[in-house]
């Protein structure tokens, strides 16, 4: 077999050979078995052609070694890798299909009858990840294109809880950027062993975990989805060392270690304790989240601010303090600045909306091009976050257009009012949004999830908030929820909540 690429997480895993690369539910594979699978789906890919000159290639695997085979051959052939959410709903995996434009889709006999649905109307081949296999005699064959680092890579769907999912294009040298930034800030080795435990259509899972384990030569485990219980057994016996993971994740693990017997809480405390570095993000994390986890595991989360766009552009420090409720300081290579509605760069510890340049940030939205031309402004691209620095430190104060709330004349944020209303004893969760008012421009609304047995009026609420929060913050709207919807990263989908309100019992 001679798999050919100069693309470097590809190139760097034939120095790891006989390393473990992959622990799934089929086995445990080194870097070889991991070439050899790659190279398998770039033959049956290419079916006797010398480049797929990005075509856009769909798959819908389970996390493990050939949903990452299959990244790797689709980008050894030069097409673009289009990851699909593993069992989505038909509409959404219409929609990615038909946007991308795929030509194939790879699959597995689980969801080779679904996606044959889709599939077979629109004249995209199906290819079963198995059937790639037939190419296992192939040994003394070449495959591979040269596929140069300016060549467009893949493309992920923003998860668009706010409008209609847009595809993020990403060159290979943007990718490699992503990673090496990351490598560095957090000092990945190829002694490092993790676990990912989130699904693979997004960033977080496909470059922080995966990607950024194999371009080290460190070992993956992947778990076909997040089930609390199974991640604490890895942490238990697994000797990991670094774990990455969404805040509601933290919090669904801390509350499968409250509702263990005492003797496995003191294990899993210790053997948790043991890991190098543990982080959190793709939504702010509570500072109540960050406190209850250091009080049962001994870890300071590293919280770090990113998006599909940009990868990672703002990170906590490795070493040294990490700021309970900031985002920390622009990774390598990542220039950040905040900019005021005349575009221009805020006074020092003022609020701005945050602007990112370098390799890391993302080439266009795919057959997009005004989206993506206004997306960027003099080079910088245009997050949509609003933030502020204190202390030398980033703090994100949520998307403009959604958690910037503008009531009688004050812009508040929404996440500082969710951090305090967190407080509160009977409230578990929240989201804060600004509901349109004739008197007030907006006003300031809140979803509540409450505790066990317990009851919150609207009146008692804001006697309560007026302690601790300024007049023009304190809501004066409130909803209580069985749970806030959230998408599968853990993100709440703000704009369903509006909708909540307008019912005539809306209020308590
Ligand atoms: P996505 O593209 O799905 O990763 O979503 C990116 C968005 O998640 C950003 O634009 C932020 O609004 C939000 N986000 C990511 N990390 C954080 C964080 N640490 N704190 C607050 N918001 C975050």
């Amino acid at each position: 077999m001679n798999l050919y690429t100069s693309l470097p997480l590809i190139a760097r895993a034939q120095r790891h050979a006989r390393r473990t690369a992959i622990v799934d539910g089929g086995g445990s594979f080194s870097y070889e078995d991991l070439l050899a699978a790659s190279f398998r789906v770039a033959m049956a890919l290419l079916g006797g052609r010398s480049d797929l000159n990005e075509e856009r290639v769909a798959f819908s695997l389970m996390p493990g070694l050939a949903w990452v085979a299959t990244q790797w051959g689709i980008w050894c052939a030069g097409g673009i890798a289009v990851p699909l959410p593993y069992h989505s709903a038909r509409s959404e995996l219409e929609y990615f299909m038909n946007d991308s434009g795929a030509s194939t889709v790879i699959c597995d006999v689980e969801t080779s009858q679904a996606i044959s649905l889709i599939a077979a109307p629109r004249g995209i081949r199906v290819l079963l990840y198995d059937h790639c296999n037939a190419f296992r005699q192939a040994e003394s064959a070449n495959a591979g294109s040269d596929v140069t680092l300016q060549r467009r890579a893949m493309i992920l769907y923003t998860s668009g809880t706010s409008s209609r999912p847009k595809g993020v294009v990403t060159t290979h040298a943007n990718i490699s950027a992503q990673i090496a930034s990351l490598v560095e800030a957090w000092e990945w080795s190829a002694e490092d062993r993790t676990l990912l435990c989130l699904p693979l259509h997004h960033v977080h899972g496909i470059i922080n975990v995966v990607s950024s384990a194999l371009w080290v030569g460190a070992a993956c485990r992947m778990l076909p989805r997040f089930e609390a219980n199974e991640v604490w057994d890895r942490i238990a016996e697994d000797d990991l060392t670094l774990f990455m993971a969404v805040p509601t994740i933290y919090v669904k693990l801390i509350a499968a270690w409250d509702a263990a017997s005492e003797q496995r809480r003191v294990l899993l405390s210790r053997e948790c304790a043991k890991l190098r570095l543990m982080v959190s993000g793709s939504a702010a994390l509570p500072v109540s989240t960050l406190e209850r986890w250091k009080e049962i595991t001994g870890h300071t989360l590293l919280e770090r601010y990113g998006m599909t766009e940009i990868g990672m552009a703002l990170s906590n420090p490795l070493r040294g303090e990490r700021l309970p409720g900031s985002v920390g300081k622009p990774l390598p290579e990542v220039d950040v600045q905040l900019v005021g509605e005349d575009a221009k760069p805020v006074a020092p510890g003022s609020i701005g909306e945050i602007e990112v340049r370098g390799p890391t940030v993302f080439a266009e939205y795919w057959g997009e091009p005004e989206v993506s031309r206004i997306a960027f402004r003099d080079g910088w691209f245009r997050t949509g976050d609003t933030a502020i620095v204190e202390n030398g430190s980033y703090r994100i104060l949520g998307r403009t257009n959604v958690d910037i709330l503008k009531t009688g004349g004050h812009k508040v944020s929404a996440l500082e009012i969710e951090e305090t209303l967190r407080q509160h004893p009977a409230i578990a969760d929240c989201a804060v949004i600004g509901l349109p008012d004739l008197e007030w421009g907006e006003r300031v609304a809140a979803a509540v999830v409450l505790r066990r047995d317990n009851e919150l009026t609207l009146p008692s609420l804001r006697t309560w908030a007026k302690e601790l929060l300024a007049a023009h913050k304190v809501p004066s709207r409130l909803i209580a929820l069985d749970a806030l919807p959230r998408n599968a990263m853990g993100k709440v989908a703000k704009p369903s909540l509006a909708a909540l309100f307008q019912t005539p019992d809306g209020d308590r």
